[in-house]
Protein backbone atom coordinates (compact mmCIF):
# COMPACT_ATOMS: atom_id res chain seq x y z
CA UNK A 1 0.00 0.00 0.00
CA UNK A 2 1.70 3.48 -1.12
CA UNK A 3 1.84 5.86 1.77
CA UNK A 4 -1.23 8.06 -0.26
CA UNK A 5 -3.27 5.13 -0.08
CA UNK A 6 -2.60 4.66 3.35
CA UNK A 7 -2.88 7.97 4.22
CA UNK A 8 -6.96 7.48 1.73
CA UNK A 9 -7.86 4.75 3.92
CA UNK A 10 -6.97 6.77 7.36
CA UNK A 11 -9.02 9.92 6.23
CA UNK A 12 -11.71 7.58 4.99
CA UNK A 13 -11.81 6.31 8.66
CA UNK A 14 -11.81 9.40 10.53
CA UNK A 15 -14.23 10.57 8.01
CA UNK A 16 -16.47 7.75 8.32
CA UNK A 17 -15.97 8.50 12.83
CA UNK A 18 -17.08 11.84 12.15
CA UNK A 19 -19.83 11.30 10.05
CA UNK A 20 -21.28 8.66 12.21
CA UNK A 21 -20.83 10.61 15.08
CA UNK A 22 -21.95 14.13 13.52
CA UNK A 23 -25.15 11.58 12.77
CA UNK A 24 -25.50 10.83 16.12
CA UNK A 25 -26.00 14.39 17.36
CA UNK A 26 -28.36 14.90 14.64
CA UNK A 27 -30.38 12.14 15.42
CA UNK A 28 -30.17 13.39 18.95
CA UNK A 29 -32.19 16.15 17.74
CA UNK A 30 -34.19 14.91 14.49
CA UNK A 31 -34.16 11.21 13.78
CA UNK A 32 -34.21 11.90 9.64
CA UNK A 33 -30.88 10.92 7.17
CA UNK A 34 -29.23 8.98 9.79
CA UNK A 35 -28.74 5.36 8.65
CA UNK A 36 -28.23 7.03 4.97
CA UNK A 37 -25.24 9.40 5.46
CA UNK A 38 -23.65 6.65 7.71
CA UNK A 39 -24.07 3.89 4.75
CA UNK A 40 -22.65 6.53 2.00
CA UNK A 41 -19.70 6.96 4.18
CA UNK A 42 -19.25 2.86 3.83
CA UNK A 43 -20.39 3.02 0.05
CA UNK A 44 -17.89 5.71 -0.65
CA UNK A 45 -14.94 4.36 1.30
CA UNK A 46 -15.53 0.44 -0.04
CA UNK A 47 -14.94 2.80 -3.61
CA UNK A 48 -11.84 4.27 -2.74
CA UNK A 49 -10.16 0.59 -1.57
CA UNK A 50 -11.47 -1.03 -4.65
CA UNK A 51 -9.65 1.63 -6.59
CA UNK A 52 -13.10 3.05 -8.08
CA UNK A 53 -11.83 6.76 -7.03
CA UNK A 54 -15.01 8.30 -9.30
CA UNK A 55 -17.78 5.98 -7.85
CA UNK A 56 -16.63 7.06 -4.38
CA UNK A 57 -16.78 10.85 -5.39
CA UNK A 58 -20.00 10.41 -6.99
CA UNK A 59 -20.99 9.18 -3.87
CA UNK A 60 -19.38 12.17 -1.93
CA UNK A 61 -20.90 14.69 -4.19
CA UNK A 62 -24.72 13.07 -3.18
CA UNK A 63 -23.41 13.34 0.90
CA UNK A 64 -23.44 16.95 0.88
CA UNK A 65 -26.63 17.10 -0.66
CA UNK A 66 -27.73 15.28 2.63
CA UNK A 67 -25.23 17.19 5.25
CA UNK A 68 -23.36 20.10 4.79
CA UNK A 69 -21.03 19.26 8.01
CA UNK A 70 -19.29 16.65 5.66
CA UNK A 71 -17.66 19.11 3.78
CA UNK A 72 -14.66 19.31 5.53
CA UNK A 73 -13.89 15.68 4.59
CA UNK A 74 -14.70 17.09 0.87
CA UNK A 75 -11.94 19.25 1.07
CA UNK A 76 -9.36 16.52 2.52
CA UNK A 77 -10.41 14.18 -0.07
CA UNK A 78 -9.98 16.73 -2.69
CA UNK A 79 -6.47 18.25 -1.49
CA UNK A 80 -5.65 14.66 -1.33
CA UNK A 81 -6.68 14.13 -5.17
CA UNK A 82 -5.33 17.20 -6.06
CA UNK A 83 -1.08 16.00 -4.36
CA UNK A 84 -1.76 12.61 -6.18
CA UNK A 85 -2.32 14.10 -9.24
CA UNK A 86 -5.54 13.77 -9.84
CA UNK A 87 -6.73 17.64 -10.60
CA UNK A 88 -9.81 16.47 -12.28
CA UNK A 89 -11.30 14.75 -9.74
CA UNK A 90 -9.66 17.12 -7.19
CA UNK A 91 -11.58 20.31 -9.31
CA UNK A 92 -14.95 18.10 -8.99
CA UNK A 93 -15.24 18.15 -5.24
CA UNK A 94 -13.73 21.69 -5.13
CA UNK A 95 -16.32 22.77 -7.53
CA UNK A 96 -19.33 21.10 -5.97
CA UNK A 97 -18.83 22.94 -2.85
CA UNK A 98 -17.88 26.37 -4.03
CA UNK A 99 -21.44 25.98 -5.97
CA UNK A 100 -23.13 25.51 -2.57
CA UNK A 101 -24.81 28.14 -2.21
CA UNK A 102 -26.53 27.19 1.11
CA UNK A 103 -22.92 26.70 2.54
CA UNK A 104 -21.38 29.73 4.90
CA UNK A 105 -19.24 32.65 2.83
CA UNK A 106 -15.72 31.55 4.26
CA UNK A 107 -16.67 27.61 2.67
CA UNK A 108 -17.10 28.89 -0.45
CA UNK A 109 -14.17 31.08 -0.38
CA UNK A 110 -12.08 28.44 0.79
CA UNK A 111 -13.52 26.54 -2.11
CA UNK A 112 -12.68 28.87 -4.71
CA UNK A 113 -8.62 28.92 -3.14
CA UNK A 114 -8.71 25.22 -3.79
CA UNK A 115 -9.73 25.40 -6.72
CA UNK A 116 -7.09 28.30 -7.97
CA UNK A 117 -4.61 25.51 -6.31
CA UNK A 118 -5.95 22.47 -8.70
CA UNK A 119 -6.22 25.06 -11.41
CA UNK A 120 -2.58 25.73 -10.70
CA UNK A 121 -1.54 22.26 -10.27
CA UNK A 122 -3.42 21.04 -13.49
CA UNK A 123 -0.89 23.97 -15.63
CA UNK A 124 -4.54 25.80 -16.50
CA UNK A 125 -2.96 29.27 -15.87
CA UNK A 126 -6.27 31.40 -17.60
CA UNK A 127 -8.87 29.24 -15.41
CA UNK A 128 -6.11 29.78 -11.85
CA UNK A 129 -5.48 33.54 -13.14
CA UNK A 130 -9.47 34.64 -13.08
CA UNK A 131 -10.05 32.73 -9.84
CA UNK A 132 -6.40 34.15 -8.03
CA UNK A 133 -7.88 37.70 -8.85
CA UNK A 134 -11.10 37.40 -7.50
CA UNK A 135 -9.34 35.98 -4.60
CA UNK A 136 -6.77 39.27 -4.51
CA UNK A 137 -9.74 41.14 -3.53
CA UNK A 138 -10.77 39.13 -0.17
CA UNK A 139 -8.81 40.41 2.97
CA UNK A 140 -7.76 36.61 3.75
CA UNK A 141 -6.47 35.90 0.33
CA UNK A 142 -4.91 38.83 -0.86
CA UNK A 143 -1.03 38.07 -0.11
CA UNK A 144 -1.64 34.66 -1.02
CA UNK A 145 -3.32 35.25 -4.41
CA UNK A 146 -1.05 38.13 -5.66
CA UNK A 147 2.05 35.63 -4.61
CA UNK A 148 0.73 32.83 -6.86
CA UNK A 149 0.26 35.22 -9.43
CA UNK A 150 3.53 36.53 -9.67
CA UNK A 151 4.29 32.85 -10.10
CA UNK A 152 2.20 32.85 -13.17
CA UNK A 153 3.40 36.12 -14.54
CA UNK A 154 7.00 34.92 -14.04
CA UNK A 155 6.22 32.01 -16.04
CA UNK A 156 4.52 33.55 -18.65
CA UNK A 157 7.50 36.29 -18.79
CA UNK A 158 4.61 38.44 -18.62
CA UNK A 159 6.64 41.04 -16.75
CA UNK A 160 4.53 44.06 -16.49
CA UNK A 161 1.79 42.60 -14.72
CA UNK A 162 4.04 40.84 -12.64
CA UNK A 163 5.62 44.04 -11.39
CA UNK A 164 1.71 45.17 -11.08
CA UNK A 165 1.48 42.12 -8.42
CA UNK A 166 4.57 42.96 -6.98
CA UNK A 167 3.61 46.69 -6.50
CA UNK A 168 0.51 45.46 -4.99
CA UNK A 169 2.30 42.93 -2.42
CA UNK A 170 4.30 46.10 -1.15
CA UNK A 171 1.33 47.89 -0.33
CA UNK A 172 0.75 45.15 1.59
CA UNK A 173 3.91 45.59 4.41
CA UNK A 174 6.56 48.13 5.17
CA UNK A 175 9.37 46.09 3.89
CA UNK A 176 8.97 48.29 0.32
CA UNK A 177 9.31 47.14 -3.25
CA UNK A 178 10.75 43.63 -3.70
CA UNK A 179 14.59 43.90 -5.42
CA UNK A 180 13.06 41.19 -7.90
CA UNK A 181 11.13 44.43 -9.77
CA UNK A 182 15.02 45.23 -10.90
CA UNK A 183 15.21 41.93 -12.62
CA UNK A 184 11.76 42.01 -14.58
CA UNK A 185 12.56 45.63 -16.31
CA UNK A 186 15.84 44.29 -16.81
CA UNK A 187 13.62 41.15 -18.59
CA UNK A 188 12.06 43.93 -20.32
CA UNK A 189 15.31 46.00 -21.27
CA UNK A 190 17.07 42.77 -22.66
CA UNK A 191 13.81 42.19 -25.03
CA UNK A 192 14.21 46.27 -26.34
CA UNK A 193 17.62 44.92 -26.61
CA UNK A 194 17.09 42.21 -29.02
CA UNK A 195 14.14 44.36 -30.73
CA UNK A 196 17.19 47.11 -31.60
CA UNK A 197 14.93 49.77 -29.44
CA UNK A 198 18.12 51.71 -27.39
CA UNK A 199 15.84 54.04 -26.03
CA UNK A 200 13.53 51.85 -24.66
CA UNK A 201 16.34 49.90 -23.11
CA UNK A 202 17.60 53.19 -21.54
CA UNK A 203 13.87 53.73 -20.16
CA UNK A 204 13.89 50.38 -18.91
CA UNK A 205 17.38 50.39 -17.35
CA UNK A 206 16.59 53.41 -15.51
CA UNK A 207 13.69 51.81 -14.04
CA UNK A 208 15.18 48.74 -13.09
CA UNK A 209 17.88 51.05 -11.41
CA UNK A 210 15.49 53.15 -9.43
CA UNK A 211 13.92 49.72 -8.32
CA UNK A 212 17.17 48.92 -6.83
CA UNK A 213 19.87 50.90 -7.23
CA UNK A 214 22.42 47.67 -6.33
CA UNK A 215 20.86 45.62 -9.56
CA UNK A 216 24.16 43.82 -10.57
CA UNK A 217 22.84 42.45 -13.86
CA UNK A 218 21.03 46.11 -14.36
CA UNK A 219 25.02 47.49 -14.16
CA UNK A 220 25.91 44.89 -16.70
CA UNK A 221 23.05 45.54 -18.83
CA UNK A 222 24.11 48.96 -18.40
CA UNK A 223 27.51 48.64 -19.93
CA UNK A 224 26.26 46.47 -22.57
CA UNK A 225 24.22 49.33 -23.99
CA UNK A 226 26.97 51.91 -23.51
CA UNK A 227 28.96 49.41 -25.63
CA UNK A 228 26.59 49.72 -28.32
CA UNK A 229 26.86 53.04 -28.03
CA UNK A 230 30.15 53.22 -28.82
CA UNK A 231 30.68 55.27 -25.17
CA UNK A 232 33.22 52.43 -23.94
CA UNK A 233 34.29 54.73 -20.77
CA UNK A 234 30.82 54.55 -19.39
CA UNK A 235 30.89 50.56 -20.05
CA UNK A 236 34.50 50.16 -18.30
CA UNK A 237 32.44 52.09 -15.28
CA UNK A 238 29.76 49.56 -14.98
CA UNK A 239 32.02 47.42 -15.37
CA UNK A 240 34.38 48.08 -13.06
CA UNK A 241 31.94 48.39 -10.12
CA UNK A 242 30.06 45.04 -11.11
CA UNK A 243 33.41 43.48 -10.34
CA UNK A 244 33.76 45.22 -7.37
CA UNK A 245 30.45 44.61 -6.18
CA UNK A 246 30.93 40.88 -6.89
CA UNK A 247 34.34 39.31 -7.70
CA UNK A 248 32.86 36.04 -8.30
CA UNK A 249 31.81 37.23 -11.69
CA UNK A 250 35.04 37.74 -12.74
CA UNK A 251 34.56 35.60 -15.69
CA UNK A 252 31.74 37.36 -16.97
CA UNK A 253 32.47 40.81 -16.50
CA UNK A 254 36.32 40.83 -17.57
CA UNK A 255 36.36 39.70 -21.18
CA UNK A 256 34.02 42.56 -22.69
CA UNK A 257 36.12 44.71 -20.20
CA UNK A 258 38.96 44.13 -21.47
CA UNK A 259 37.51 44.40 -25.41
CA UNK A 260 36.03 47.81 -24.04
CA UNK A 261 39.88 48.86 -23.68
CA UNK A 262 40.61 47.38 -26.50
CA UNK A 263 38.23 49.28 -28.46
CA UNK A 264 39.64 52.63 -26.86
CA UNK A 265 42.88 51.48 -28.10
CA UNK A 266 44.03 51.31 -24.39
CA UNK A 267 45.46 47.80 -23.37
CA UNK A 268 47.83 49.40 -20.85
CA UNK A 269 44.73 51.25 -18.99
CA UNK A 270 43.10 47.82 -18.13
CA UNK A 271 46.82 46.45 -17.00
CA UNK A 272 46.63 49.48 -15.12
CA UNK A 273 42.81 48.94 -13.44
CA UNK A 274 43.77 45.37 -13.04
CA UNK A 275 46.92 46.46 -11.34
CA UNK A 276 44.29 48.89 -9.15
CA UNK A 277 42.10 46.65 -8.46
CA UNK A 278 44.12 43.76 -7.10
CA UNK A 279 46.33 46.23 -4.84
CA UNK A 280 43.15 47.88 -3.17
CA UNK A 281 41.04 44.66 -3.51
CA UNK A 282 43.36 41.52 -3.43
CA UNK A 283 39.90 39.15 -3.22
CA UNK A 284 38.85 40.05 -6.81
CA UNK A 285 42.57 37.83 -7.76
CA UNK A 286 41.18 34.31 -7.62
CA UNK A 287 38.11 35.37 -9.60
CA UNK A 288 41.07 37.41 -12.63
CA UNK A 289 42.99 34.35 -12.08
CA UNK A 290 39.47 32.16 -13.25
CA UNK A 291 38.40 34.26 -15.77
CA UNK A 292 42.29 34.06 -17.63
CA UNK A 293 42.20 30.69 -17.33
CA UNK A 294 38.60 29.88 -19.00
CA UNK A 295 39.62 32.96 -21.31
CA UNK A 296 42.09 32.66 -23.76
CA UNK A 297 42.29 36.24 -24.29
CA UNK A 298 44.45 37.71 -21.36
CA UNK A 299 47.92 37.63 -21.77
CA UNK A 300 49.16 41.10 -19.27
CA UNK A 301 51.39 40.43 -16.65
CA UNK A 302 48.44 41.06 -13.53
CA UNK A 303 46.20 38.18 -14.37
CA UNK A 304 49.13 35.56 -15.13
CA UNK A 305 50.35 36.90 -11.29
CA UNK A 306 46.93 36.01 -10.12
CA UNK A 307 46.88 32.76 -12.46
CA UNK A 308 50.35 31.87 -10.89
CA UNK A 309 49.25 32.86 -7.41
CA UNK A 310 46.11 30.74 -7.76
CA UNK A 311 48.53 27.67 -8.72
CA UNK A 312 50.44 28.35 -6.37
CA UNK A 313 47.42 28.13 -3.56
CA UNK A 314 46.46 24.92 -4.81
CA UNK A 315 48.43 21.47 -3.69
CA UNK A 316 47.73 19.69 -6.07
CA UNK A 317 48.43 21.88 -9.41
CA UNK A 318 51.91 22.99 -7.37
CA UNK A 319 52.51 18.88 -7.08
CA UNK A 320 51.71 19.07 -10.48
CA UNK A 321 53.80 21.94 -11.72
CA UNK A 322 56.71 20.32 -9.83
CA UNK A 323 56.57 17.11 -11.84
CA UNK A 324 56.44 18.77 -14.94
CA UNK A 325 59.21 21.34 -14.19
CA UNK A 326 62.45 20.01 -16.44
CA UNK A 327 65.03 18.73 -13.95
CA UNK A 328 67.53 21.38 -14.96
CA UNK A 329 65.28 24.59 -14.77
CA UNK A 330 65.71 27.03 -12.58
CA UNK A 331 62.44 28.06 -10.28
CA UNK A 332 60.49 30.64 -11.63
CA UNK A 333 61.35 29.95 -15.25
CA UNK A 334 57.69 27.39 -14.83
CA UNK A 335 56.14 29.64 -18.08
CA UNK A 336 55.16 26.55 -20.23
CA UNK A 337 54.72 24.31 -17.47
CA UNK A 338 52.04 26.73 -16.07
CA UNK A 339 51.04 27.35 -19.69
CA UNK A 340 50.56 23.45 -19.73
CA UNK A 341 48.69 23.63 -16.41
CA UNK A 342 46.33 26.44 -17.64
CA UNK A 343 45.60 24.38 -20.98
CA UNK A 344 44.06 21.42 -18.72
CA UNK A 345 41.68 23.74 -16.58
CA UNK A 346 40.85 25.01 -19.18
CA UNK A 347 39.46 21.92 -20.61
CA UNK A 348 38.30 20.76 -16.98
CA UNK A 349 36.22 23.89 -16.68
CA UNK A 350 34.64 23.38 -19.84
CA UNK A 351 33.60 19.92 -18.91
CA UNK A 352 32.24 20.98 -15.78
CA UNK A 353 29.37 23.02 -14.80
CA UNK A 354 30.11 26.86 -14.30
CA UNK A 355 27.06 28.29 -12.51
CA UNK A 356 25.22 26.84 -9.66
CA UNK A 357 21.81 27.87 -7.19
CA UNK A 358 23.02 28.42 -3.88
CA UNK A 359 19.39 27.64 -2.76
CA UNK A 360 18.57 24.14 -4.42
CA UNK A 361 22.07 23.06 -6.18
CA UNK A 362 21.00 23.80 -9.58
CA UNK A 363 23.91 23.64 -11.49
CA UNK A 364 24.72 23.96 -15.14
CA UNK A 365 26.61 25.52 -17.86
CA UNK A 366 24.49 29.01 -17.91
CA UNK A 367 23.57 31.65 -16.02
CA UNK A 368 19.83 32.14 -14.97
CA UNK A 369 19.55 35.28 -13.00
CA UNK A 370 15.78 33.20 -12.08
CA UNK A 371 16.70 29.22 -11.17
CA UNK A 372 14.21 27.35 -13.34
CA UNK A 373 14.28 24.49 -10.91
CA UNK A 374 13.75 26.80 -7.14
CA UNK A 375 12.18 29.87 -8.86
CA UNK A 376 15.03 31.85 -7.23
CA UNK A 377 16.54 35.00 -8.18
CA UNK A 378 19.56 35.61 -7.79
CA UNK A 379 20.60 32.79 -5.83
CA UNK A 380 22.62 31.31 -9.44
CA UNK A 381 26.39 32.11 -9.19
CA UNK A 382 29.54 31.39 -11.16
CA UNK A 383 31.68 28.04 -9.39
CA UNK A 384 35.14 29.54 -10.14
CA UNK A 385 36.47 26.11 -9.12
CA UNK A 386 37.87 23.33 -10.78
CA UNK A 387 36.38 19.77 -9.87
CA UNK A 388 39.51 17.60 -10.39
CA UNK A 389 37.78 14.09 -9.57
CA UNK A 390 34.68 14.94 -12.37
CA UNK A 391 37.61 13.85 -15.08
CA UNK A 392 37.86 10.11 -13.52
CA UNK A 393 34.96 8.02 -14.42
ZN1 LIG B 1 17.54 26.76 -7.41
Amino acid sequence: MTPDSALLLLLLFAAAGAGWFTARMTAQRESTGVADANSDYLEGLNFLLNEQPDKAIEVFLRMVDVDSETVETHFLLGNLFRRRGEVNRAIRLHQNIYDRGDLPKTQRNRALKALGDDYLKAGLFDRAEEILHELSGKTEYRRPALEQLVGIYEQEKDWEKAIAMRDQLASLSDAGRSTVVAHYYCELAEAAMDAGDRAEVAEQLRRARAADPGSLRGRLLRARLATDEDDHRLAVRMYRQALEQDPAFASIVLPPMRACYESMGDLAGFEQLLSEMVESRPGVKPGIAYAAIVDEGFDDPVTAACVDEFIDGNPILTDLLEILRPPDADPGTETDSIRRITRALRQLARRNPTYRCQSCGFSGGMLFWQCPTCKTWDSTRPIARFQFDATIS
